[in-house]
């Protein structure tokens, strides 16, 4: 089957909003759009559509696989579109496993890569994904602004689902930094919304809604609205139906209805049971403890506690591991860039010395000249160095020119060797200092402990220094360099010989 690129862009649109609603169905549909986009080329859509599923790997507990998928078509990404998204998968997975910091990072760049002209729900999702990552465990109040800039395009994609997540996010986020004016505002628009698009609330957003409600001191509209919701999820809505059964329990218990909370909380661990919702269970269990000691079963309640306690670290240690096999796949992808970084390095060094080779000398002498400031070049020559070799052997020769090297490496400025016993520097400074730092070398070298590298040896190096000229290209410059050393070598060697 062809597919046409509009049908692809409205079918990844579509799956975007979905998420935020029901998971059922949405693994095929994403799977379907990869096969009819990769059969039609369209690298862009058939990426879109492998995130997709990396985004439900991140929603249904297996966030180590769904950040990795996302990283691996963030690291092969070349389009701009791709790249923005895998960086939105990444940030909601981090933030799953608990690592805020670099999810906000992550949010930041999804955010920024798209502008005017690219498809709209991916526009709001990633605003959507900044805001809630801006604000959660945010020190201080709320910021409100992220939330609004999502709002004005989800208003502007007209998106229901996208609206309404939103709006779910940012009236949780006002009722967790205790802004309960603002959450009772948004939970009014929320339900308005609802009402007039049609578009149920969800699990998700019936729990915001009836937690907002009972804080604000209405726990019967509270229960019906989460009655509704729980009544027509559908089963596969990853931990949203438990949340809200633990919001119903809870306002069930302070209506003094404890044996029907402790019920709802038995159907809440039976399904966070089945699902592996650990968090969920662990805190259900806490809650449990509450309503046996409410009931002057303390013993009970002690032993929930007990089983709470090692639920909660259970969770804990699952958290952490899931968080290690992150790390570990980040550290893989930084590791890679170092490799790269560190080849890249070594194509320009020279095998010996570890000092810059010639290629490289090239390219900073031609940055010098075309930058024009005060510089000077330098020539060294180890003097009768094929003597050195012939008395004290090769290896002795190797080992002289490595430590001449390591006395060249502490000379600020740029240090390489130009193959053989001559050695090339750029000093960032006008002659007169120039030539101060060249003299000290040659006393450097003329003065270091070289009987301790072999009995007997003497290593001395001959200097021709020069001004960078403002008429100069590389050739007059080292031209210049090479005539000054060839004047030290016939003016008895062991010296420097600079510009007049
Ligand atoms: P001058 O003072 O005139 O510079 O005399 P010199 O002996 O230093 O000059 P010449 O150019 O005659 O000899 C350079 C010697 O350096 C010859 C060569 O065998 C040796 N050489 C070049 N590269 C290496 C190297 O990598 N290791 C060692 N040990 N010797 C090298
Ligand atoms: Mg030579
Ligand atoms: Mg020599």
């Amino acid at each position: 089957m062809q597919v046409h690129p509009g049908v692809a862009e409205a079918t990844i649109e579509s799956l975007i909003a979905d998420i935020y609603v029901r998971h059922d169905g949405m693994a095929g549909r994403a799977r379907e759009l990869i096969r009819a986009a990769s059969a039609a080329g369209d690298a862009r859509h058939a990426a879109l559509g492998r995130l997709v599923l990396a985004e439900l790997d991140n929603r249904g507990g297996r966030v180590a696989e769904g950040v990795r998928q996302a990283r691996d078509i963030l690291a092969a990404g070349d389009d701009r579109v791709v790249i923005a998204h895998a960086h939105a998968v990444v940030a909601g997975g981090l933030w799953r496993a608990g690592d805020n910091a670099e999810a906000v990072r992550h949010a930041y760049q999804a955010d920024r890569m798209l502008t005017d002209g690219d498809p709209l729900a991916l526009r709001v999702d990633h605003a959507i994904i900044l805001a809630l990552q801006v604000n959660d465990q945010r020190i201080g109040g709320i910021s409100h602004s992220e939330f609004e800039a999502a709002q004005q395009l989800a208003d502007a994609c007209g998106r229901p689902a996208l609206i309404l997540a939103n709006l779910n996010n940012w009236a949780w986020c006002a009722y967790s930094h205790g802004d309960l004016d603002s959450a009772a505002a948004l939970v009014e628009r929320m339900r308005s919304h609802s009402d007039r698009s049609g578009e149920p609330l969800n699990a998700s957003c019936a729990d915001t809604v009836a937690r907002i409600l009972l804080e604000t001191g209405r726990p019967r509209d509270a229960t019906l609205v989460i009655e509704e919701a729980i009544a027509r999820a559908a089963p596969t809505d990853s931990d949203a139906i438990p949340a809200a059964l633990m919001t119903l329990a809870d306002i069930q218990r302070r209506d003094g209805n404890t044996g029907t909370a402790m019920r709802t909380l038995a159907k809440c661990r039976e399904i966070a049971a089945r699902d592996r919702l650990g968090d969920v269970d662990a805190l259900a269990l806490r809650m449990l403890a509450g309503c046996h000691a409410e009931l002057g079963d303390f013993e009970a309640a002690y032993r929930e506690m007990v089983d709470f306690h090692e639920a909660w670290t259970v969770r804990r240690t699952e958290q952490s591991e899931v968080m290690a096999r992150v790390t570990h796949a980040q550290f893989a992808v930084d590791e890679a860039h170092r490799n790269t970084e560190l080849f890249r390095e070594m194509a320009e060094r020279d095998a010996l010395t570890g000092l810059w080779n010639r290629r490289r000398s090239d390219a900073r002498l031609a940055a010098v000249l075309a930058a024009g400031a005060p510089a000077a070049v330098a020539l060294l020559d180890l003097d009768h160095f094929k003597q050195i070799n012939d008395t004290h052997t090769h290896a002795v020769g190797d080992l002289v020119l490595c430590r001449v090297a390591e006395i060249l490496q502490a000379v600020p400025g740029h240090a390489g060797r130009h193959g053989g016993e001559e050695f090339f520097l750029v000093l960032d400074t006008g002659l007169a200092a120039a030539a101060r730092t060249c003299e000290a070398l040659r006393a450097a070298v003329a003065g270091y402990d070289w009987p301790a590298v072999a009995p007997g040896l003497r290593v001395t190096t001959s200097i021709g220094l020069t001004a960078v000229r403002a008429d100069d290209d590389a050739h007059t410059v080292v031209r210049r360099a090479d005539e000054h050393l060839y004047a030290a070598k016939r003016a008895g060697r062991n010296r420097l010989v600079s510009d007049r």
